[in-house]
């Protein structure tokens, strides 16, 4: 099936669309091995779009000197904060995820992007 930029190491072309036993989507990557079940809609709309968008930020990140250092930033700081977060310990993980604002999801029919 269609190969796409990976959503999450970002190599080109490494990401295969496949479907389960029940035709459920998925994608594989080839380059990180990472698997995504793809369980809604809504997983899909970041499907169709952020491919596209990664390509135009990772060829701006090449022209412009300031949005590379935020681009290289961005990953930097999660990976150290997720990092952080594999040595805490379960009691601080839950207490953290407790005091978090319940996600909105996207609304194609809203300009401001959430619902
Ligand atoms: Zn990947």
């Amino acid at each position: 099936m269609m190969l796409r930029k990976c959503l999450f190491c970002l190599a080109d072309g490494a990401c295969e669309i496949r479907f389960d036993r029940k035709g459920r989507p998925y994608v594989v990557c080839q380059v990180c091995h990472t698997r995504s079940f793809l369980r809604s809609m809504e997983a899909i709309r970041g499907l169709a779009i952020c491919p596209t968008l990664l390509a135009a930020a990772i060829q701006r990140r090449t022209e412009e000197p300031e949005f590379r250092k935020w681009f290289d930033g961005e990953i930097t700081k999660t990976i150290a904060s997720l990092t952080e977060r594999s040595l805490a310990s379960p009691a601080r993980d839950a207490e953290s995820a407790l005091s978090q604002q319940k996600p909105v999801p996207f609304s194609i029919n809203s300009g401001s992007g959430s619902a």
